[in-house]
Order: C-alpha cells, then structure tokens, then sequence
C-alpha cells in the first residue's frame, strides 16, 4: 500500500504578530512547524507502515525552505518526500493548491491520500476535500482511528462528530482528512536523523504536472481577499470582591443571565 501524506509547512501561530499598518502576519523571524493534524496523519500512515508494510510518501507545496519540513518527516520514518515548487504555483488559494496536489498524485500514484483536517494558517479545511473531488475519490474526513484490516484487505476509519463516531471501512484509493488528536506524533529517531540526509527530496514543477495554467497561482485562484482586520476585544473586565458563596452566586446568575444554564 502506497500512502501520500500531503504536509503543509506553517508558521508557529503561538508566535504570530500581526503587522498594526497592513494587518497581515509577520512571517519574518517565525518558526515555521509541521501543521499539527498532518503530524497526525503522518503518524496515522506509519502505523500503518509498522503494520502492513506500507510505503509512506510525503508531499508538500510550498517555497524552498518547505523542504525542512519534508526532511523532518524523513527523519520520523516516511520513506520518500516531494516538494512541488514553482513560480506558476504563488499566489494559490485552495481550489488552486488542491488542483496542484492532486496532479502531483496522479504522478505519483497512490493506495491512499492522508490529509491534517486543517491548516493553523490557512484554517479553510478545504484542502484535502478538494483534492478527493479533483480525483474523484471518496473522502473520509475526521478520522480519529485508521486502521488495517489484514482479512479483508480494507483501511477502518473512525470518525469524530460533536456528540458520536462513525466506523466506515473502505476498499481502494480515497483521501482521509486526520485530526491532530488522532495521537501523539512519535519522536525523530536518530537513526533516521542521520540517515535522512542522504535521501533526495524529489522536486516537482509546473512542468511535471498535466495542469491547465489558467486553474493555478493567482490568476487561476476565484478566491479573492478584499481585506482583512484584527478582530477587536471591546469586553470590560468586571472585579468583584466576594467570598467563596457570594462567588458561586453571582457566577451562576451571570451564566442565567446570558441563558447558558
Ligand atoms: C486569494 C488567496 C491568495 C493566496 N495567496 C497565497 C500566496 O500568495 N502565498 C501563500 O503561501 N498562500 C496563499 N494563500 C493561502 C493558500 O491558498 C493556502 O495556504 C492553501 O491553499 C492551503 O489552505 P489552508 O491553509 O486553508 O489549508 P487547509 O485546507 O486547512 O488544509 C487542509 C490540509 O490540506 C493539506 N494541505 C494544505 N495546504 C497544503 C500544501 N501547501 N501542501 C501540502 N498539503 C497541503 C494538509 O494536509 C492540510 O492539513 C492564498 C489564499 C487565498 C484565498
């Protein structure tokens, strides 16, 4: 089974600024991670690596420095990494990004597309969805738990809602979107630190892909930002001095009032 985990490279949000004069973020300077829920699904394919035998391929679009995050999955066990970069490729937004990443799939061919959920950036979710559509494959969004099943040959994935799971098997190439509280991504081990250094991250162009032009970068891209603003807090901050059961009162009638309970 050949897994494609597609990783996206995102700042580190717990130390994001904001630029006051355009209000967009200050990139300069910021960590840059793996995205969390693709840490996830990048466990969630080496589980499977460990279980079945799977080849486990990371894929990312992005500028050069993306490679680091590539080499990173290297170093906790993925067998392959990709990187997809391209001038034709800025300036994308999801339809456009998930047009690219799906080309790159077709290329590269695949049992399974794992996705994170969603990007800490980006936070549209619409990503890895789009993908399944531009292939035209089932998508199983969600997943909790992903599973092999050795009898029947067939991945089972649990999948989250607010208030139950669902379980769906499936036969055949689909796309799983995983949340980052699938499971705690392993550590690097230093074996595969070391040794990931003399694997070649394979770079992917405008010009390996069966793309039309006119679908990527900006101009290909129907999502446009008109502006954006800083969300401002106008809440005041109310300090009461009260004993423990004066406390309690006033916090139940505060929740009475906004009829929380
Ligand atoms: C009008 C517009 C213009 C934009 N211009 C730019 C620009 O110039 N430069 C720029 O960097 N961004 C740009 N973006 C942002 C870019 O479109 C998004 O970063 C990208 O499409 C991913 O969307 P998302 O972050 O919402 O991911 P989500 O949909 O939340 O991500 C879901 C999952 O999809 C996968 N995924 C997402 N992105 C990638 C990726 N790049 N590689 C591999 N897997 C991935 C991951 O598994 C991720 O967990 C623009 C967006 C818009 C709307």
């Amino acid at each position: 089974m050949k897994i494609i985990v597609c990783i996206k490279q995102v700042p580190n949000t717990t130390e994001i600024k904001i630029d006051p004069v355009t209000n967009t973020l200050k990139r300069d300077g910021v960590p840059s991670i793996i995205n969390p829920d693709d840490k996830a699904a990048l466990e969630a394919a080496l589980r499977l690596k460990a279980q079945c035998g799977a080849e486990v391929v990371a894929l990312t679009m992005g500028p050069p420095q993306a490679e680091k995050a590539l080499r990173e999955t290297l170093a906790m066990g993925a067998d392959a990494a990709y990187l997809l970069t391209d001038r034709a490729f800025a300036g994308s937004d999801t339809l456009a990004t998930s047009t690219i990443i799906a080309a790159a799939v077709k290329k590269l061919g695949a049992d399974a597309v794992f996705c994170g959920r969603q990007a800490i950036d980006g936070d549209t979710a619409q990503v890895g969805p789009q993908i399944a559509e531009h292939l035209g494959i089932p998508q199983i969004t969600y997943a909790q738990d992903v599973e092999y099943c050795e009898k029947k040959g067939t991945l089972r994935i649990k999948r989250q809602f607010e208030d139950r799971y669902q379980t769906l098997e499936v036969s055949g190439l689909c796309l799983i979107t995983v949340l980052s509280s699938y499971a705690k991504p392993r550590y690097m081990n230093v074996w595969d630190i070391v040794s990931q250094d003399e694997k070649e991250i394979g770079i992917l162009t405008f010009a390996d892909l069966e793309i039309n032009p006119a679908e990527i970068g900006l101009g290909g891209s129907p999502t446009k930002v008109k502006s954006t603003a800083t969300k401002q807090f106008d809440k005041t901050i109310e300090t009461l001095e009260l004993d423990a059961e004066q406390a309690a009162n006033a916090i139940v009638e505060a929740l009475k009032q906004k009829h929380l309970i």
